[in-house]
């Protein structure tokens, strides 16, 4: 019997022996509602002994979708056509819930005869979204089965709404359909499809197994996304940028809604082209995406490249010259820049920034953000840039000094914030912008970079006894404050600096 629940979590099994997906199909049953179980991806079983199939689903903990995909619609290895309808048939036989057979081999299905009330016909499309979608829904549903399956390629976030039309059009007609875009584009698709009409979500069962693309874990559809509680009522709020998989906001955001028990979901949308995203999916008068969008988060690259699409900027976002949090109000598009805030609260809380002396290295986007904010608490402004002639705007817009990082050696400051990534995972790792003896007579050393979450710059700093503070303070300050313009309520920062820090750890534990 299929579960009633709205949301369907469906665990797809693709290990290699039937002994590891047994094993992997009992532990799907505390995280999913079904399995897909790929035996295209088994290497220790004969094909030509379909009975054996019996093996892997006596005893099965939930309701069972058999699967052995065609090479040409995504299978792992070259099954012989006949052996495998022959084993789909053996599979219904010995209590498969369903069999998945691609709409171009349904023929072939019909006349094993298949039981169409177990089918699933499925259609994919690993190199697009084809234009005529609308026209392969209407071909493959005329094709009797249970449920159908359409799963395309998404090359752009707006590939997605021909998923959802898709959904719509089903619903309306009564149809079970599952319908996904893949690729980190198309992740929208997986985690709002269940409710949108999608029959199922297919999540993995651990990172690195995913069966598709931009596949997301069982664990994150339930635990992060919170599927089973999505409606049409929930507010939708997300990061956009490219790419988006790497950001820590999710799970920050998402941890404080739960926290606080409010109806809004965080998701990550990869979004390559800002005019188009604003025109089809944010802007109230224009948008084809029927959501309860209430804003975003902004990232690299967009962060300047938002502002002709909103009708206002607050202050701070104006002064920056970029954005990194837009709040739907009505219908109109307000940009705001919480970075100079994040930047900003954690080093007022163990300085007293009026009339302290500080110097910034770097004089990128985040720099701008924090002379912004360093000054409008009262700080004096040094600037350090290796290139300072291109620095040199920063003195008219902002009244500092810029010189050479070498300079700092002479610098009175008691602050020194680096912003630049010198130090960064990948980037230079293990180096400091600034020599070991720049530290003598300093107070408090800031790095913004939160990957790793101790730099050589803070080390350095510590042991010549200054206050050290991590990028990862600055980081959850202006997601607390994104939450608030979005939500009108304080959440807790020690909560999202918490996940944001298990973000961290489970990524460096995957690579
Ligand atoms: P950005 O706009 O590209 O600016 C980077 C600045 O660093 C530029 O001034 C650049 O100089 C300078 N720079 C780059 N490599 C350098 C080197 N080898 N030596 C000296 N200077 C160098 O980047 P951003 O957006 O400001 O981000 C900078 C850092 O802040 C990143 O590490 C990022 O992770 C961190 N950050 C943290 C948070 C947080 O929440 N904690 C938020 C935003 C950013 P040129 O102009 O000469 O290239």
């Amino acid at each position: 019997m299929m579960p009633e629940r709205r949301a369907r979590i469906c665990a797809v099994i693709t290990d290699p022996t039937v002994s590891a997906a047994r094993a992997r199909m009992r532990s799907a049953a505390e995280v999913a509602d079904l399995i897909e179980l790929r035996l295209d991806y088994l290497r220790d079983f004969d094909f030509n002994e379909p009975e054996r199939v019996g093996a892997l689903l006596d005893g099965k903990p939930l309701p069972v979708i058999v699967t052995c995909r065609s090479v040409d619609e995504g299978g792992q290895q070259k099954i012989d056509e006949a052996a495998r309808l022959r084993l789909l048939a053996e599979a219904a036989r010995r209590g498969a819930d369903y069999c998945d057979i691609e709409a171009a081999h349904y023929d072939k299905a019909a006349a094993a005869q298949l039981d169409s009330s177990r089918l699933i016909v499925s259609y994919h499309n690993f190199a697009e979204s084809p234009a005529d979608l609308a026209n392969i829904y209407e071909r493959v549903v005329r094709l009797p089965a249970a449920i159908h399956k359409i799963v395309v390629r998404a090359n752009d976030i707006s590939d997605t709404l021909k998923i959802f039309q898709l959904l719509d059009r089903a619903a309306a007609e009564h149809r079970p359909l599952i319908a996904i875009a893949m690729q980190e584009a198309g992740m929208l698709t997986r985690i709002l499809g269940p409710s949108r009409g999608s029959f199922l979500t297919f999540g993995s069962l651990a990172r690195g197994h995913e069966s598709a693309p931009g596949q997301v874990t069982c664990d994150d559809l339930r635990d992060l996304y919170h599927i089973q509680t999505l409606s049409d009522e929930t507010q939708i709020v997300g990061v956009i940028g490219k790419p988006v998989s790497h950001s820590a906001s999710p799970l920050m955001h998402n941890r404080a809604f739960q926290e606080m028990g409010l109806s809004f979901v965080y998701l990550p949308l990869e979004v390559s082209e800002v005019g188009d995203f604003f025109r089809r999916f944010v802007n109230p008068a224009t948008r084809e995406m029927a959501w309860r969008l209430r804003g975003f988060s902004v990232t690299i690259p967009h962060k300047t490249a938002v502002i002709p699409y909103l009708d206002e900027l607050d202050e701070t976002a104006r002064r920056i010259g970029a954005v990194n949090t837009v709040v739907v109000e009505g219908d109109r598009l307000i940009g705001y820049n919480t970075d100079s805030h994040g930047v900003i609260a954690p080093l007022a809380a163990v300085a007293d920034l009026q009339g302290a002396r500080c110097a910034v290295i770097g004089a990128g986007g985040s720099a701008r953000a924090v002379i912004f904010g360093l000054l409008e608490r009262g700080a004096r402004v040094a600037v350090f840039a290796r290139n300072p002639a291109k620095a040199a705007a920063l003195t008219s817009e902002f009244g500092v000094a810029v010189d050479p990082i070498e300079a700092i050696a002479d610098s009175d400051a008691e602050i020194i914030i680096n912003t630049t990534p010198v130090g960064m995972l990948n980037h230079q790792e293990g180096q400091s912008v600034i020599p070991r003896t720049a530290w003598r007579n300093r107070k408090v050393a800031y790095d913004l970079i939160y990957n790793p979450l101790e730099t050589r710059f803070l080390t350095d700093a510590r042991e010549q006894g200054c206050r050290a503070l991590g990028g990862i303070e600055m980081l959850a300050a202006q997601a607390a404050r994104q939450f608030e313009l979005w939500t009108g309520r304080k959440p807790s920062v020690e909560l999202m600096r918490a996940a944001a820090l298990e973000k961290f750890r489970l990524r460096s534990s995957a690579t």
